[in-house]
């Protein structure tokens, strides 16, 4: 018998919360029943509010790969030229959805380590003035690191270039603000910072973006990829395209409550505490982070450069069947580089920090990687100081710059 993991600090799907469950344990409505239509409605109220965004939400019924393809499926025609810009894993994936749309890709990339830099953004821009379309990464979950969206979308609005925005590990736990950032269309996961069941796309999408879909010569409908079948159905006349995931549904409205509950802005800051201190916590070891700088590094997860003698499927293993503890390793190119400790949902505590680096510091002593077993966890508990999870209030130096993203954000 393979026995369960005690606590899951994976990249993501991450643990979902006793009220999400037992929500979505739910006898399953027919999707036309009054009732069901009415949670539906209520699930995209909470999302607009979640995506602060007076942009129209499409809940896609689909893990958030699906919304991603749906994007350059309805926006991209043959011969289009798109932007794509690649700091990681999933920014250089989304090229191949380009090209299987007919696309045609220019692409600015950095090391997996960075962040794209906007002023790039701008000169690609100019030295191409044909661009239509810009794709972007808002957190590189596989190397714990951020782009500048904000920024990036205001160059992509300059130069009026639509932009696709992967921010499946963003939104929730990273300012995100579709309309004051430029963002055409949005598209978020409820597995990683609401800590929802993975099998959803939760997508925001501008007055624009509808109207390049259906300015295409041949606009796509009838397809399970097809933006427009959901504008035309659901968000004209109240009907779906056909049966959505009921059960997801349930699950997603409780979590989008619960998050609401805290505050988007409060959610935010407790995922940029946990992520600090988490840093705080592996440089202490005597670790190297993956991400270059602080400044490139996301509050979804910490990646972390491999130490010379182990490999990340040792490390893995030995968390997992010695102490019941799930992290994540590195993906495609960045396979046996980094290991990753995620801190979203409720992986973003104290709690969870603390064992997570007590247990991270076992293993490596148990794997021939002297450590002081004491000072990981002693450096991240300085950065708690102030914690109060019955105010839910984190108090760190995020609260000011929150408060500056706030002012400058209209
Ligand atoms: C999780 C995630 C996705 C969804 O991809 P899966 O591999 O299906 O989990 C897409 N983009 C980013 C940035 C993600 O973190």
């Amino acid at each position: 018998m393979t026995r369960w993991p005690l606590l899951n600090l994976t990249a993501g799907p991450v643990e979902t919360s006793e009220r999400t469950l037992r929500d979505l344990a739910r006898p399953v409505l027919h999707f036309r029943d009054p009732a069901f239509v009415a949670i539906f409605e209520r699930t995209h109220g909470l999302l607009r509010q979640v995506y602060r965004t007076d942009h129209d939400v499409v809940i896609m019924q689909g893990e958030a790969v699906l919304g991603l393809e749906a994007a350059a499926a309805s926006l991209i025609a043959p011969g289009d030229r798109v932007l794509n810009l690649v700091s990681g894993v999933f920014g250089k994936w989304y090229e191949g959805y380009v090209h299987a749309y007919g696309g045609e890709v220019v692409e600015v990339a950095v090391p997996y380590d960075e962040a794209i830099d906007p002023e790039d953004v701008r000169a690609a821009l100019r030295r191409n003035p044909d661009v239509k379309f810009l794709s972007v990464v808002h957190c590189e979950t596989p190397s714990g690191t951020r782009n500048p969206v904000r920024e990036i979308g205001a160059v992509a609005r300059e130069h009026g270039v639509l932009t696709i925005v992967d921010t499946v590990s963003g939104l929730a736990g990273e300012d995100v603000i579709p309309e004051a950032w430029g963002i055409d269309v949005a598209v978020a996961g409820p597995q990683k910072f609401l800590a929802a069941p993975p099998g959803l796309s939760l997508m925001a999408i501008s007055p624009a973006a509808w109207a390049a879909m259906e300015r295409r010569e041949r606009p796509l409908r009838g397809s399970y990829l097809s933006l427009l079948d959901w504008k035309e159905s659901w968000l004209d006349r109240r009907t779906f395209p056909y049966t959505p995931s009921v059960s997801d549904i349930y699950a997603l409205e409780s979590a989008l409550s619960q998050l609401l509950e805290e505050g988007v802005e409060r959610s935010i800051a407790r995922h940029a505490a946990i992520a600090r201190a988490c840093r705080a916590g592996i440089r202490a070891m005597g670790l190297r982070l993956w991400p270059a700088r602080e400044a490139v590094a996301a509050n979804c997860a910490t990646a972390v450069r491999l130490p010379d003698g182990i490999t990340d499927a040792q490390l893995i293993a030995h968390l997992r069947e010695r102490y019941g503890v799930a992290i994540s390793g590195g993906e495609g190119d960045l396979a046996g580089k980094l290991f990753r400790l995620g801190h979203m949902g409720r992986a973003a505590q104290p709690t969870s920090l603390a064992a997570g680096l007590a247990l991270l510091g076992r293993a490596l002593e148990d794997l021939g990687q002297p450590v002081d077993l004491g000072t990981g966890v002693a450096a991240a508990m300085a950065e708690m100081a102030g914690w109060d999870h019955a105010a839910a209030s984190y108090p760190t130096a995020r609260a000011a710059e929150l408060a500056g993203v706030k002012a400058g954000a209209g």
